[in-house]
């Protein structure tokens, strides 16, 4: 897959943009002044695989309690400050890897203030778009939603997304008059068709690295199916650089959904991958449940092995033959399969115990 060729850009340790490897983000949900569970979370977020995350600083208590979540954790963190700049500026002061700013919520004085700190400390701005909170003046009054007519939706889609891409490139541009190019961007909408959009847009008209997400997506299934399309389709396009699936619930979730997108595409290798049929009414066993076992028990293994698990003898010898281990189902149990060849008959109570014995030896053997 050929990916946009953006600069360099570093978050703490972390190099990202350049080529280097898509990157997961995650987010804390916690109260950030609550240090214990703040720290536990990102704890949690940082085992799950995310390689960076954001943590918002809705008040100075929070962003002067950044100084103890530093000391615990080493993860590169991301400041979300909204509305107040002050908070930036502690932000920086405290240890922070990056700072998200949003000019639909801050004055461009403002958001140069915070550059000017972040130059000295060599800290990067994400120029953080978001369609709920667009600049004054870059989205005219009468595009505004709910007043739109449904002939009117792809207009009123394309305004918005040129919107979102000019709001940030306006940003972008007052930053670069200040030779400040430490710079990531993200255009996030509720919508789809409108994200994608946006990104296209802004995507040839910039170098600096681009962190995609599509914001409120919703809790699961809605969100993930929303936020696959959006990001995958974009990554697909070779667009992006860090991603963030955003889903109404435990944050280690969004981590995990966001390695599947990054799997699914072959831009993350690493942790089983399982294959299953639904199963008809030619199965013989609950392979359902068979499969939800299975997917528990790998859950922690990061070793990269097929597993195939198939209800029957129609597709299921190929699947399983393809895989790394498998095993194809019929009437009294199944066949299994390793590295594509038959090995021996399972019994239907056996099947889960003898596949994770095989995956666990095939994992010890790769390590
Ligand atoms: S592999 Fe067999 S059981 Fe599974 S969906 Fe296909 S026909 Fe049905």
């Amino acid at each position: 897959m050929k990916r946009r060729k953006s600069r360099e850009v570093k978050i703490g340790r972390l190099k990202i943009g350049g080529g280097n490897p898509v990157v997961v983000q995650g987010m804390t949900k916690t109260k950030t002044e609550d240090v214990p569970a703040t720290v536990a979370q990102i704890r949690k977020l940082t085992q799950a695989g995310a390689k960076i995350v954001r943590i918002a600083l809705p008040d100075m208590v929070a962003a002067k309690d950044l100084s103890k979540i530093r000391t615990e954790v080493d993860i590169p963190l991301v400041a979300d400050v909204h509305f107040n700049h002050k908070l930036a500026l502690e932000a920086i002061d405290r240890g922070i890897d990056k700072v998200r700013v949003n000019p639909g919520n801050m004055a461009k004085k403002e958001i140069l203030k915070i550059a000017e700190k972040a130059k000295k400390k060599g800290i990067p701005l994400r120029v953080g778009i978001n369609s709920g909170s667009l600049e004054r003046g870059v989205l005219k009054d009468h595009f505004l939603k709910g007043r739109v007519r449904e002939d009117e939706e792809e207009r009123y889609r394309t305004t918005v997304a040129e919107a979102m891409a000019k709001s940030a490139l306006n940003t972008v541009k007052l930053l670069e008059k200040v030779d400040f190019s430490d710079i990531v961007v993200s255009l996030k909408a509720n919508d789809v068709l409108t994200t994608i959009l946006s990104y296209q847009l802004i995507s040839d008209k910039i170098s600096y690295p681009l962190h995609l997400g599509i914001t409120a997506s919703g809790p699961p299934p809605e969100g993930i199916i929303k936020s696959s399309i959006a990001i995958g389709t974009l990554l697909f396009q070779g667009i992006g650089d860090t991603i963030r699936v955003s889903l109404t619930c435990d944050p280690v979730e969004e981590v995990k959904i966001g390695y599947q997108i990054l799997k699914s595409l072959g831009l993350f290798k690493g942790g089983p991958d399982l294959i299953s049929c639904p199963s008809c009414g030619r199965c013989r066993i609950d392979l359902e449940s068979v499969a939800k076992e299975i997917l528990s028990e790998i859950e922690g293994i990061k070793t990269p092995l097929k597993i195939a698990v198939m209800g029957c003898e129609v597709n299921g010898p190929g699947e399983a033959r393809e895989a790394d281990i498998g095993i194809a189902c019929n009437k009294r149990g199944g066949t299994l399969f390793k590295k594509g060849k038959p090995l021996r008959k399972v019994k239907e109570k056996d099947i889960v115990r003898v596949l994770l014995e095989e995956v666990e030896k095939m994992s010890q053997e790769a390590d």
